[in-house]
């Protein structure tokens, strides 16, 4: 089971911080069973801490689990991938594409049934009460509420004010230098029956990192997050805990989006994915063994693939075998089309040197 891998739960009990327990939506999360799906780069803010590329930001591309998608048919087929039990949907801000989100919504719905949990990132700006009920009626489980402004603290208040079913939290990145105004916003957000909010560790991307720097913040040594923004977040978490609010605080840290969350979906996918002569590495990377000149024998051909002149054998019958030829890696993707992106050569020599 994939939970138990200790790497990641070591990870987890280092730097994760919550009060009142996790929200639903991160419970999928952390377990790697939620797609990803990026239905839209337009987005009506400029936040200057915006992470998203520019290959996407203010663009009306779409992605799923970082792959670009072409149509429903290809969420539907990543979700079976990963066997994934839930989807987070983002951008951008969704409620741009209003239409386009209700549909991808409908489709998981019918295809992996009502508990399959969706939840959704928006700014709120474009959030009204008709637009909220029509999410709500077409089964959103959540709503994260990113409200950039003051001004857009109104639309959580709405939100809350007119949802039945769903579960409205918020989400925000957090700067050292602004733990008071946060504090003061969770009191709020407590007072008027937000479920939870998500403080993130705030990130340094390509995208971001002059105007971040331009503003003073400085970079944590070896990751590409804000100075302090961990020490801010886990502060917050904690004095939540001292006067016991109402609402579940949640830390993400950046890091964990990568080791954890995005390693456990890849290694989901390629062992669903994975054919009879490849193994699973730890990366969740595809592996098999291309033999030199092998195809010509019949018995291992009958072990492995034949293809294009080539023999395919899974890498540890090859290595006991002492064959030579080549280790190919590659990332498990959409119809299994992902590209080999890491190769090493097996010679005579590595054998000597073993
Ligand atoms: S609302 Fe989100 S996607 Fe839009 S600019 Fe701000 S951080 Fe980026």
């Amino acid at each position: 089971m994939v939970l138990s891998d200790m790497a990641s739960m070591r990870l987890i009990e280092d730097v994760y911080a919550y009060h009142g327990g996790l929200p639903l939506g991160c419970m999928y999360c952390v377990q790697g069973v939620k797609i990803v799906i990026f239905i839209t780069g337009l987005c009506g803010d400029k936040c200057f801490y915006c992470p998203v590329s520019s290959q996407r930001l203010y663009k009306d591309v779409m992605y799923v689990d970082e792959e670009p998608l072409e149509t429903i048919d290809d969420v539907i087929e990543e979700a079976y991938n990963i066997g994934a039990e839930g989807a987070s949907i983002t951008g951008g801000d969704p409620l741009l594409r209003l239409k386009r989100t209700i549909k991808v919504i409908k489709a998981l719905k019918e295809v992996f049934g009502e508990d399959f949990h969706i939840h959704l990132y928006t700014s709120g700006r474009f959030l009204t009460v008709d637009v909220l009920v029509e999410l709500e009626r077409t089964g959103l489980d959540e709503l994260r509420i990113h409200p950039t402004t003051q001004e857009l603290w109104s639309r959580v208040e709405l939100a809350v004010k007119h949802s039945r079913s769903l579960d409205v939290g918020v989400e925000v990145p957090v700067f050292p230098d602004k733990v008071e105004e946060l504090w003061k916003m969770m009191l709020w957000l407590d007072r008027i029956g937000v479920k939870f909010i998500n403080l993130n560790e705030a990130e340094v991307s390509e995208h971001n990192v002059e105007q971040i720097m331009s503003r003073n913040y400085s970079m944590a040594k070896g990751r590409p997050v804000i100075k302090g923004s961990e020490e801010a977040a886990i502060e917050l978490v904690k004095r939540a805990t001292r006067h016991g609010l109402k609402m579940k605080v949640h830390y993400c840290p950046a890091r964990f989006k990568d080791y954890v969350q995005m390693r456990l979906r890849l290694i989901r996918k390629a062992m669903r994915l994975a054919k009879y002569y490849e193994n699973v590495t730890r990366d969740g990377m595809l592996e098999y063994f291309e033999v030199l000149h092998g195809v010509e024998d019949k018995v291992l051909a009958d072990i492995g693939e034949a293809t294009g002149g080539k023999l395919l054998l899974p890498t540890r019958l090859a290595r006991e075998m002492g064959l030579m030829g080549r280790i190919v890696r590659r990332y498990p993707s959409l119809r299994g089309r992902g590209l080999p992106i890491e190769i090493e050569s097996v010679s005579k020599k590595s054998y000597d040197a073993a």
